[in-house]
């Protein structure tokens, strides 16, 4: 079935001008508007069908070339007619009905750019390795758009309102056509002048320069959940830059950074640590106390410990982030050897040595054995 023709569509002559061709199109969009006929598919195709006659005659270049090349000369151009039809024509709705509904009508069109999700922030947080380990509150302050107080939001000084993009015709995108060895494609972008709002500020607020956005600092509290470790990111939804048209705010990213601890080491959610003894301590036996993050525990070092020795405190790690008990803490013992002694004790470890020989030092007898073994063959 061939397309009706645009000039018959509006009821109105070839050569009409352009305040007949929107009269006619007022008239006729009260007329057939889907508000004022619902579950009407019949008045549903017809505005539709003057929709896209008054796209293309309302638009002096589209016009000229109905007129030259009939529907061939703008196919594929009268955009907009997908399912939910008629987009791009809110501005002409607004218009038209502005003043029988008080402008209710503009929300049916401008889908195209319609709201959108604001950006996404993020904010590093850095705390010390307790606080990671036990969870801890802290508040932030961001640093993020909220509407304008002057215009709310609206970038229009107040007392003045906004009109149709001049650039645009409303639309929100401006189409141009490329020529490709391919043939000629039409593309659309979105319109710069309004952004792709379809309206333009005709005083803008001074405010905010009409962007109807202001910077402003936040502060927001935020619970970190013990077992974190740096890289940890915790999303506070909703919580990013605003949204365009209505749309929801973007989502903040805490990102958490970890301090060093002076003496504990993580891995996983298991604490290292090292811990000095004497040479006396580890040869005789000792009772200690060992640092831990719920505070000191005692611990009995038994006689005859070598360097490098580790035990296990047990439960006494980090709380797992996903809720699955507490990791261990591991000591690892170090023997440090004396510095700086005087003659006295000097002599006494002399005679010390004298008293025991090589008997009582396991490693060192069975090493030299090796030697002994090795050089005799
Ligand atoms: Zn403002
Ligand atoms: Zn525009």
């Amino acid at each position: 079935m061939g397309k009706r023709d645009y000039y018959e569509i509006l009821g109105v002559q070839k050569g009409a001008s352009e305040q007949e061709i929107k009269k006619a199109f007022r008239q006729l969009a009260k007329k057939y508007h889907p508000d004022l006929n619902p579950d009407n598919k019949e008045a549903e195709v017809k505005f539709k069908e003057i929709n896209e006659a008054y796209e293309v005659l309302s638009n002096p270049e589209k016009k000229k070339r109905y007129d030259q090349f009939g529907h061939a000369g703008v196919n594929g151009q009268a955009g907009g007619f997908n399912a939910q039809g008629f987009e791009g024509f809110g501005d002409i709705f607004g218009d038209i009905f502005g003043d029988f509904f008080g402008g209710g009508f503009s929300s049916q069109g401008r889908r195209r750019a319609g709201p959108k999700k604001g950006a996404d922030l993020k904010y590093r947080v850095t705390i010390s390795f307790e606080e990671a380990a036990f969870g801890t509150d802290k508040k932030i302050e961001v640093t993020r758009s909220e509407d304008c107080k002057e215009c709310n939001g609206t970038g229009a000084k107040p007392g003045t309102s906004k009109k149709t993009c001049s650039k645009c015709g409303g639309s929100g995108e401006v189409r141009y056509s490329q020529n490709t060895p391919f043939g000629q494609f039409v593309n659309v972008k979105t319109c710069e002048a309004c952004n792709g709002s379809g309206e333009e500020v005709e005083s803008p607020c001074q405010s905010c320069s009409g962007t109807g956005k202001q910077k402003k600092t936040k502060k927001i509290s935020i619970k970190i959940p013990a077992g974190v470790d740096t890289g940890s990111v915790i999303p506070l939804r909703g919580e990013g830059e605003l949204g365009e048209k209505g749309g929801p705010r973007g989502d903040l990213y805490i990102y958490i950074n970890v301090l060093p601890h002076k003496i504990f080491k993580r891995e996983g959610n298991d604490i290292i640590c090292e811990y000095p003894i004497t040479f006396v301590q580890a040869t005789l036996g000792d009772e200690v106390e060992v640092p831990t993050l719920d505070g000191k525990v005692k611990y009995k070092i038994p006689e005859g410990t070598q360097t490098g020795t580790v035990f296990r405190l047990k439960n006494k790690g980090i709380q797992s982030l996903r809720g699955y008990g507490r990791g261990d803490q591991y000591v690892k013992v170090n023997i440090e050897v004396p510095k700086n002694l005087n003659n006295t004790q000097k002599d006494i470890l002399r005679e010390f040595a004298k008293e025991t020989g090589v008997k009582v030092y396991e490693q060192k007898k069975g090493f030299f054995d090796k030697v002994k073994d090795m050089f005799d063959k």
